[in-house]
């Protein structure tokens, strides 16, 4: 269930959290989608699982043989599908809370990388409202500024105005990260329009008093669900990027993180 990764958007060592090592379970069936997990493991997801894990790492990294001289950044709920949609999502809050509260690290993160379908939710905020009390920062996917580009490349079932409008009432609340990943379908980068209509989203977003800490643009880096979603060169993600730094100006700020760096 705990799985260190170097990463680059954390600039530093990331301890992930994996609430589905049994099988994937998600709310959305992103064409990108970089989950391996064909529910063969026979893990089964549990709370003393967790917390034992998250003890050996993080006792092998206070005694300097794990990681030596690199930098902890965070502990991440990411891994095999929506963390929030877990049911044991908040105990695991609980539980990455008093191992950070233990290892006495206070520039240790708690994040959240969320596709925010469920953050209207009550027990979902409750949650994610204690996250933020342990350093917690969330990453909130929006990929899409039109309906119809949402439902090609997250095939939710829940429509994009539901992730939107949970990003913009809990982003007036609470600073967070959005992260929109930028590909071709079939061959064919997001068309202008597209760009535009998402444009027009973090215009509205901001202005509406969204607290965004920053944007990460991303493209895929590892293979894909299908096949037909692939990377955008450097350029490409840089010129997307550059609009959206234009349309928006310095703040927040954009980051791109290609396919191969
Ligand atoms: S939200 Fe994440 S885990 Fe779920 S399908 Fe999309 S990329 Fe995969």
């Amino acid at each position: 269930m705990v799985y260190p990764v170097r990463s680059r958007r954390s600039r530093g060592i990331s301890i992930g959290i994996n609430l589905f090592p049994h099988k994937k379970v998600c709310d959305l069936d992103c064409i990108y989608c970089e989950v391996d997990n064909p529910g063969t493991s026979g893990i089964q997801p549990s709370s003393e699982l967790l917390k034992s894990e998250l003890q050996q790492y993080f006792t092998e990294i206070k005694a300097g043989r794990l990681f030596t001289n690199e930098r902890i950044n965070d502990i991440a709920f990411s891994g095999d599908g929506e963390p929030t949609i877990s049911p044991m999502f908040a105990e695991a809050v609980r539980i990455a809370a008093a191992t950070r509260a233990e290892f006495a690290n206070r520039e240790l993160k708690l994040v959240l990388i969320t596709d925010a379908l469920t953050l209207h939710r009550p027990a979902t905020r409750a949650a994610v409202e204690e996250l933020l009390q342990h350093n917690g920062e969330i990453w909130a996917k929006l990929d899409a500024g039109t309906e119809e580009y949402y439902k090609i490349v997250d095939r939710g079932n829940a429509p994009l105005e539901r992730q939107f409008n949970n990003i913009r009432e809990f982003g007036i609340i609470h600073p967070l990260v959005v992260q929109s990943m930028f590909l071709r379908v079939h061959g064919v980068p997001p068309p202008e329009a597209e760009v535009d209509a998402y444009i027009d989203r973090i215009r509205k977003l901001i202005a509406d008093g969204v607290k965004m800490i920053r944007i990460d643009a991303y493209t895929v880096a590892r293979p894909t669900t299908e096949s037909y979603a692939t990377a955008l060169a450097d350029a490409e993600l840089d010129a997307i990027a550059a609009r959206v730094r234009a349309a928006i100006g310095p703040r927040p700020p954009v980051e791109t993180y290609y396919s191969k760096s």
